[in-house]
């Protein structure tokens, strides 16, 4: 980094905002990479992240490829016993499931955010940003600091302030998910089975991840489409902890997520979106931590290559050419997700997995990460919704 003057800006290769998954990713891959990178968050570390924490097969290949983390870390539950069910009716239990990886936010982006640290960027938090100017990769911190890169990272989550400065705003209302949570005393839960509830929310679903220390208990869905997350939550709390729902409204912390509603065009200008600043959360489970990760690694990649070669201003072009597989993931999950998640089939749905072991287990293989949307392909979407009822799709062409 060159210093300069107190009153002029100082001048980074990379600026990053946010230092969750994605930014964390970023900057470690960019500073590892030789750049001079300013990682940018309001919240010192430790901070809380409300998030089922949820850690699929996915996430732990991109975090042994970015950071070199492993599951064997004590940063991890591993969880194989999941059940489905639907409204409170098991439609599935399974013992020996992909296995899920079940963390606390705070150690684990805590840990992510150190890898930053350690590969070199240059930490600016706890700390506000009074302005973003995208067009020239340039911020502005609430204490009248300038910081100044070739490239601006937003990855600054659901709410992002990046997103707003290129776009107006960070989400669309009609699209974003909400979801609400509640840590819960272990001995409350004594089961230590994940659980995946497809009728507790529209649009979405409700879940009880063991922890370590705690159970995580939320309900999640399509906002617009759930104008009573809390009447929901409320009901789900009820089913798994009857004595602490009869003592009245228990104290939930709710928050965003951008539920499969992808930017085409993640930013503008010389700044990128990551994670879920660009809206990189999976339509049908809610995973966003495995896109945020792999979304950070791709913009640092993105801003070197531009650096390198053809200047900051291609920098968009090259992340777009490497974000391509993930949004076509993206889209096939969209499609899927109308015949799990949308009224007319979800009297059939539970049924359909009842009758058919292999749904579940499908299921729980894109829950874990091990099955890619992609690899489903058409043949397995029209055989489902066969099963789901036959008139969901147009018969294919002989
Ligand atoms: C209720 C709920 C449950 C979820 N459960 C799961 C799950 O089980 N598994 C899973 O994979 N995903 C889950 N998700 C999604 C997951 O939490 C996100 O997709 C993931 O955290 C995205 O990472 P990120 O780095 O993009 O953003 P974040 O993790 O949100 O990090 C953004 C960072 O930016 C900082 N920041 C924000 N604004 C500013 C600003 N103006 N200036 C400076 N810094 C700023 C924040 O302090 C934060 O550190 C869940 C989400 C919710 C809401």
């Amino acid at each position: 980094m060159i210093r300069q003057k107190p009153d002029m800006p100082q001048i980074f290769d990379l600026i990053v905002v946010g230092s969750g998954p994605a930014g964390s990713a970023c900057a470690a891959t960019a500073a590892a990479a030789g750049l001079s990178v300013a990682l940018v968050d309001k919240s010192p570390f430790p901070r809380e992240k409300l998030c089922g924490g949820g850690v699929t097969g996915r996430s732990i290949r991109y975090l042994d490829e970015i950071f070199g983390v492993t599951p064997d870390s004590d940063l991890f539950l591993t969880s194989d016993s999941v059940r489905l069910a639907f409204g409170g009716r098991i439609i599935s239990q399974q013992e020996d499931a992909p296995p899920l990886q079940m963390t606390m936010r705070r150690a684990f982006d805590a840990t992510l955010h150190n890898h930053a640290v350690t590969a070199g960027a240059d930490v600016f938090a706890p700390v506000r940003i009074s302005a973003v100017d995208h067009a020239s990769a340039t911020i502005t911190l609430a204490d009248g600091r300038i910081l100044q890169g070739s490239v601006l990272v937003g990855a600054d989550g659901a709410n992002s302030l990046v997103a707003r400065s290129v776009f107006g705003r960070a989400f669309d209302p009609a699209q974003i998910g909400f979801g609400l949570e509640v840590e819960l005393d272990r001995s409350l839960i004594e089961d230590n089975t994940t659980e995946i509830d497809l009728g507790a929310a529209d649009w979405g679903y409700g879940w009880v991840f063991p922890k370590r220390e705690s159970i995580t208990l939320g309900v999640g869905g399509i906002h617009a489409r759930n104008p009573d997350m809390k009447a929901h939550f409320q009901a789900y709390l009820a089913r798994h902890a009857p004595a602490l729902a009869e003592q009245g409204e228990i104290k939930c912390k709710g928050a965003f997520l951008p539920f499969g509603a992808y930017r085409k065009i993640p930013g503008g200008g010389r700044a990128l979106l990551a994670g879920d600043a660009a809206g990189l959360v999976d339509p049908i489970t809610g995973e966003g931590i495995a896109w945020a990760l792999k979304s950070g690694q791709l913009a640092a990649q993105a801003a070197i290559e531009a650096l390198a070669g053809n200047g900051p201003d291609s920098a968009m072009a090259a992340y777009l050419r490497r974000l391509a597989p993930i949004h076509r993931e993206m889209d096939a999950a969209r499609r899927i997700r109308a015949l799990i998640y949308a009224r007319p089939v979800r009297a059939y749905f539970p049924r359909a997995v009842e009758r058919n072991p292999s749904m579940s287990r499908t299921y729980l293989r894109l829950l874990a990460g091990e099955l890619d949307y992609a690899d489903l392909g058409t043949r397995v979407l029209f055989r489902l919704a066969r099963r789901l009822g036959g008139s969901l799709l147009p018969r294919r062409a002989a």
